[in-house]
């Protein structure tokens, strides 16, 4: 974290964001669920240590909506700035897939788990959950199986408009998450097809995520992803760290 706090010092950012995961999910091996005293103190710490930048602390949540109970802990253990909720993975028969493994089974397969992830993400909006802004909105997209036909926004128009406006109407925030600025535009998840029809459909605001995991990639992909969201007709706002409006 403090590498971060340094590397955003040097890119010359007036703050940054640790949006720390909060899974239930175990997909990695030694992923421990989130210590949110320990986390907050290290968010202390970078803020003596880096006066001049401002530093928000967040969580993003997997999966709330499957653990209700472990999600309001959290929330209850300390003051978060930015919470995220996100889906990374899906229920196919017994099985709980992530979506990075989607490209490792067969087409149809695959196929049927990107649609279960959009229905999930929906159930996730619809659900009760506490959370302010969609993370990462067609995740999937990063790790699309090369066999099949290439992502393209229109294929799942439908899948992504209900989700959308599910999200304008509890007031959510859409992240445009710039999956670290590696791979350009083909890599924002969502693209500017989306941002439009966020704000075509009425959606309030956008928040801004690099998903950077690693100090290098603090706010990767930030200058062409102002561009998109800006096209998309979102303004911004007079404090930097504030969300984009329409
Ligand atoms: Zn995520």
């Amino acid at each position: 974290m403090e590498r971060s706090c340094e590397r955003a010092v040097e890119l010359g950012l007036p703050g940054i964001a640790f949006t720390e995961h909060a899974d239930w999910v175990a997909i990695h091996d030694g992923q421990r669920p989130m210590d949110v005293a320990g986390y907050l103190d290290a968010v202390e710490r970078c803020r003596q240590r880096f006066k001049g930048l401002r530093i928000l602390s967040g969580v993003e949540f997997g999966e709330p909506h499957w653990f209700p109970e472990e999600s309001a802990a959290i929330l209850a253990g300390g003051k978060l700035d930015r919470v995220l909720g996100s889906v990374h993975c899906v229920r196919i028969g017994s099985e709980i897939i992530d979506a990075s493994e989607f490209r490792f089974r067969p087409a149809s397969e695959a196929m049927n788990a990107i649609k279960e992830y959009f229905r999930e993400m929906l159930d996730l909006v619809d659900s009760p959950q506490h959370f302010d802004a969609l993370a990462h909105l067609d995740y999937p997209k990063r790790y699309w199986p090369s066999d099949l036909p290439l992502y393209r926004e229109e294929d799942f128009e439908e899948e992504l408009r209900a989700i959308l406006t599910a999200a304008q109407k509890r007031g959510l925030v859409l992240e445009a998450n710039t999956t670290r600025g590696d791979g350009g535009e083909q890599r924002f998840c969502p693209g500017r097809k989306v941002l439009r029809w966020w704000h075509e459909m009425g959606g309030e605001a956008v928040s801004f995520g690099s998903d950077a995991h690693h100090p290098e990639a603090v706010a990767g992909g930030f200058k062409l992803a102002v561009e998109i969201v800006e096209a998309a007709g979102f303004k911004p706002a007079k404090d930097p760290l504030a969300l984009w409006r329409r």
